[in-house]
């Protein structure tokens, strides 16, 4: 598994759950908790309640507040990492930086920025929605500026904020928390918006001791969180089914609408009328991420608070120039600037995922345009299954969608470990078919984002044009094709066994061997019991006993960055036990001691 943010735990725990534990984590950070871990900064909170925000096999009845602080959402995903025992299986500080399919062995290379190399027989990208930060502002002349740059994925909580002239760059969710938190403390603060945002009001009350108490009643939970979902679900059926000529006026009216009742909070919240103007959006609610807080709004009312809607020239040494001439000069920039984001063709970059016949993932998104069966997997892409992928999100919190795609990967996996599979791929015409259906289901929101509101730049329409942010087909829908999708729409294979051979014990032994094809499980034998044994950089061997089937037990393979021991082992000691149970590699994949 990549990653151990909320999806990369979900996935540990499906794992568990369905009895599978030799896999391991890998982790480029230092703690689980994906996003929470990574974001510390001032004011970062949930903005969907508390209650929606967390796994279905893990509620927690004593969330603080309505809207949890950001500290806490992290702990609550150490805890149940811990509750559920996967830290045995986590690798810190382990960054994959390519994936390569080895057709020969049935297996993923995993390669890592530290130069090592894991491989592994099943893959499940975990990486999130938010891949990284936008290192480019796409505002020239950033390395000029003297001052000090601060970024919400990476806030430097040390620097002193007290009295500072501060200017913050972008007006999306992180912005929108940042700004009342910190206007109090600063000495001025200027807020550069190119789109102005759309920021409801968020009573965030502290939830009292007894309604916690009610929240350990068993079922409420769920059942709360279950009507949500229910509403959830017939606005997105209603959206993707409903005929293209109701849906355009229907929305042109909902947006203006909308956009009129904002104005009347605008008025009711902010005093300056040039400002009142300045944050009125002129596109729909749902156009653009919307976001939630009280503050914010009323952070403009402040006297050492501005709204500069002048679009920003470049950068200076000290501070920004706009387009009409002003130098603002600043002691601290923050770069609100937003993410790469797993919906947009860019972010899968050529060489990263290549597949089986040399499929390159970020080739085939740029030709052909974001797709995935059930938006976790591709033909060419075999044993591997994507969280977070093209038209997934189901319009419900966070963790209801991720256990969902969980759920299709570890169902997958667990089918190909009792066929004694060591290969499983979608079918290419279920793929195609799955995308066409969801494609035309998209109509609605590719002429909300690309028609009515082409002029916004929002993430839930990519370069190509596409919304594929968003799955049109209903939350329930979605659970029931992840969990119940036919196994006929997969190909199981069994890599052809080789015939027994004596188990060698010099160093080099593990020589090329002839290629075989793979076989439609149910053809094969098992593979027959052997010696086998894995070898880390370092040289260390480890000779263990082949158990019976030859793909009855491998999950995660082992990690041999440069000098190290195997990672799986190391921690669970699941590498070499996994490595025994296979086949016999055709060919040696490499100095570093891949198995
Ligand atoms: C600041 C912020 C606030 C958010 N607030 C909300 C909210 O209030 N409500 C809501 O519904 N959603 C919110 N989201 C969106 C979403 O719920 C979170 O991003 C959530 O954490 C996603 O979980 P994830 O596991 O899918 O991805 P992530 O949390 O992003 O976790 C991915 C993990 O993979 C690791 N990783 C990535 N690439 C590699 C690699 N190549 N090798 C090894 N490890 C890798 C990362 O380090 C990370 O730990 C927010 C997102 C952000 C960024």
């Amino acid at each position: 598994m990549i990653g151990a943010g909320p999806g990369g735990i979900a996935a540990g725990v499906k794992l568990k759950k369905a009895g599978i534990t030799d896999f391991a984590i890998l982790e480029r950070a230092d703690e689980v908790g994906g996003s929470w871990h990574e974001n510390h900064y001032p004011g970062l909170e949930v903005d969907i309640p508390s209650l929606a925000y967390q796994y279905s096999f893990a509620r927690n009845p004593n969330w603080s507040r309505l809207f949890a602080p950001g500290a806490e959402v992290k702990r609550y995903h150490v805890e149940v990492a811990r509750r559920f025992g996967l830290y045995p299986h986590l690798h810190f500080g382990t960054e994959v930086v390519s994936e390569e399919w080895d057709e020969d062995n049935h297996r993923w290379k995993l390669h890592l920025a530290d130069g090592g190399t894991i491989t592994a027989r099943f893959v499940i990208s975990a990486v999130g929605a938010f891949i990284k930060p936008k290192e480019d502002p796409g505002i020239p002349g950033l390395a000029e500026y003297r001052g000090k740059i601060q970024r919400p994925s990476d806030w430097d909580d040390e620097y002193d904020l007290a009295g500072k002239k501060v200017a913050i760059i972008g007006t999306g969710a992180s912005s929108v928390q940042i700004t009342p938190s910190i206007a109090p403390r600063v000495g001025s603060l200027s807020v550069f918006q190119r789109t102005p945002v759309w920021c409801v009001p968020k009573p965030n009350p502290r939830i009292p001791r007894a309604a916690q108490l009610i929240l350990h009643t068993p079922g409420l939970q769920a059942a709360t969180h279950g009507a949500v979902l229910v509403a959830v679900d017939l606005l997105l059926r209603v959206m993707s089914n409903a005929p293209m000529a109701l849906v355009r006026p229907t929305m042109r009216t909902v947006d203006a609408v909308a956009i009129a009742g904002y104005q009347g909070l605008l008025r009711t919240m902010v005093r300056d009328k040039a400002t009142r103007a300045g944050l009125t959006p002129n596109y729909g609610p749902i156009a653009k991420r919307p976001t939630a807080n009280t503050g914010y709004l009323l952070a403009f009312n402040r006297d050492n608070v501005e709204l500069v809607t002048t679009p920003i020239e470049r950068f200076t040494e000290t501070g920004i120039r706009t387009v009409d001439g002003t130098n603002h000069e600043f002691d601290m920039i923050v770069l609100a600037t937003g993410y790469h984001v797993f919906s947009d063709p860019e972010t899968y970059t050529p060489g990263m995922v290549v597949g089986e016949d040399g499929l390159d993932l970020g080739k085939f998104y740029a030709e052909h345009g974001l797709q995935a069966y059930e938006s976790v997997s591709l033909p060419s892409l075999p044993n591997r299954w994507t969280l977070v992928g093209p038209y997934s999100w189901t319009g419900s919190g966070w963790h209801a969608f991720v256990e969902m795609t969980a759920d299709h990967a570890v169902r997958a996996i667990a089918e190909a470990r009792r066929r004694g599979a060591t290969f499983v791929a979608v079918r290419r015409d279920a793929q195609e078919s799955y995308h066409r259906t969801i494609y035309a289901h998209s109509e609605a929101m590719r002429f909300y984002l690309a028609e009515l509101n082409a002029h916004v730049p929002t993430y839930y329409r990519n370069s190509q044009g596409d919304s594929t942010y968003i799955r049109p087909t209903g939350f329930f829908r979605a659970r029931r094709g992840h969990r119940r999708f036919p196994f006929s729409d997969y190909r199981f294979e069994l890599l052809r066994p080789r015939p027994a051979v004596e188990a060698d014990t010099t160093p080099d032994a593990v020589a090329d061997e002839a290629a075989s094809g793979p076989l439609p499980v149910g053809a094969a034998a098992p593979a027959k019991p052997r010696a086998a044994r894995t070898k880390s950089a370092s040289g260390a061997k480890s000779a263990t006993a082949a158990k019976t089937s030859a793909a009855a037990k491998a999950t995660a393979g082992a990690k041999t960055p440069a000098g190290a021991k195997s990672a799986a082992g190391r921690k669970s000691g699941t590498a070499a036990k996994s490595t025994a149970a296979e086949p016999k590699p055709r060919r040696r994949t490499g100095s570093n001691g891949d198995a």
